[in-house]
This record gives structure tokens, C-alpha cells and sequence, in this order.
């Protein structure tokens, strides 16, 4: 089975609590307004890969020293085989290593969508965060991008977790963003506040540096 991914990159810190293993699959037809991730979009068949071999990469990288995987995109319910394959193997692994890492989900479809359509996706799930990113609306929760993005634990593991985040707002002052650099790509990982991204290209180009392309333009 494979599965198109957009990047991995571990350890992710801003995407749910602890050091995380973040997935960012390749696809999404919602396509949100404003979205800073529009490179994921084209569901584009060079970025496939087997599932088995990201589960190894999952492994290998984190040397099973990880608190959750944290599964946004591009939109991951519109590849459901591909995400039903993964998660089975990210809670095999859970239970042969004897480990206790939660499984986040990222989606731009409302819950009662996603409960309607794919029931058994989210029984695999600790929590998910559903909705699709409004820019007309202010600042989400904590680790949401927009007032409407609710964040919904969905097994015991889960609510232990994320319960008491549910209601949480993100600090101003706290860290939202963390950077990457790669293959020549300069990766922004996290939820930026308004007009953050604008203001990274300003002091880019301040410093002689001039993005050729972006994803959030
Ligand atoms: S915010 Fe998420 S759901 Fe919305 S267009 Fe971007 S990748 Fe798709």
C-alpha cells in the first residue's frame, strides 16, 4: 500500500504535546482560503511511498523515543486506505515496543463529516482536530489555526492528554513555529499567528535573502 507524503521531520514540538514525529501527507481538495501549506495540494503520485517504509522511517529516526505522531497535510481523510494502513502500523509498533505515544489527526472536514464517513479512522485516533482553516477568523486554540478548529480527544489515552487543552488558548510569547532547512527548502513547522509569514519574508529579505516561491502565496 502506499501512501503520498509531503515531508516527515522529527522531532516536531509545536504540533501537540512533547517531541513528536510529524506527517504531512500529500492532497488535500479542500483547499482553505488562505492556507500557508498550498504545496501539498496536487495529489501529486511522485510523492508516493510505501507505507511500510515510513512506518521504518517512523522508527528508525525517533529510536522509539517519542510522546505522539502528529498526521496533518494536505489532508489526510481524502487518502482513507493509505491512513487506515498507516495507523494500524503506527499502533502496531505502539504495542510491540511496548510504548505509550498518541496519535493526533489533522482535518479540514467538520467532525460530524468525518464521524459519518470515516467512523472507523477515528476509533484508531487519540484526537483529532477537524475543520477547515477560516482566515476571516481570529486565532485558534492552542495548536488551531482559527477560532472554528475544535480539538476533540477521542479514546482514553487521548482525553489523559488533551483534555485540559481543549479550552486553551495559545500564549503570544509561547514557541509556535520551528524551522527546518532541507534538501535546499526552508520548512516552517507550526501554527503561525496572523501576518507572521509576511513578516519572515520581510526580515528574509532584509537580510539579502529573497524566497523564490512559497506555499502560503
Ligand atoms: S488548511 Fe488544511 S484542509 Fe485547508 S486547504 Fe490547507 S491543507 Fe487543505
Amino acid at each position: 500500500m502506499n501512501i503520498l507524503l509531503n515531508k516527515a521531520h522529527f522531532p516536531v514540538t509545536v504540533l501537540g504535546p512533547g517531541r513528536r514525529i510529524g506527517l504531512w501527507l500529500q492532497g488535500c481538495t479542500i483547499r482553505c482560503k488562505g492556507c500557508v501549506s498550498q504545496d501539498t495540494w496536487p495529489a501529486d503520485p511522485a510523492r508516493a511511498m510505501p507505507v511500510k517504509a515510513l512506518i521504518d522511517w517512523c522508527k528508525r529516526t525517533s529510536n522509539n523515543e517519542l510522546d505522539g505522531v502528529t498526521i496533518s497535510g494536505g489532508e489526510p481523510f481524502d487518502q482513507p486506505r493509505p491512513l487506515a494502513a498507516l495507523l494500524d502500523g503506527l499502533i502496531a509498533w505502539r504495542a510491540a515496543a511496548g510504548l505509550d505515544f498518541d496519535l493526533l489527526c489533522y482535518s479540514g472536514y467538520p467532525l460530524k463529516t468525518l464521524e459519518q464517513r470515516h467512523a472507523k479512522l477515528l476509533a484508531r485516533l487519540d484526537a483529532v482536530i477537524p475543520d477547515p482553516y477560516a482566515a476571516g477568523r481570529p486565532l485558534g486554540g492552542l495548536w488551531r489555526g482559527s477560532d472554528n478548529q475544535t480539538l476533540v480527544p477521542l479514546s482514553s489515552r487521548g482525553t489523559e492528554r488533551y483534555a485540559s487543552c481543549v479550552d486553551q488558548a495559545q500564549a503570544t510569547d509561547a514557541k509556535r513555529m520551528q524551522v527546518s532547512i532541507e534538501d535546499g527548502k526552508l520548512w516552517m513547522i507550526g501554527i503561525p499567528h496572523r501576518g507572521d509569514m509576511a513578516a519572515l519574508e520581510d526580515l528574509c529579505r532584509q537580510r539579502g535573502l529573497e524566497l523564490k516561491a512559497a506555499s502560503w502565496r
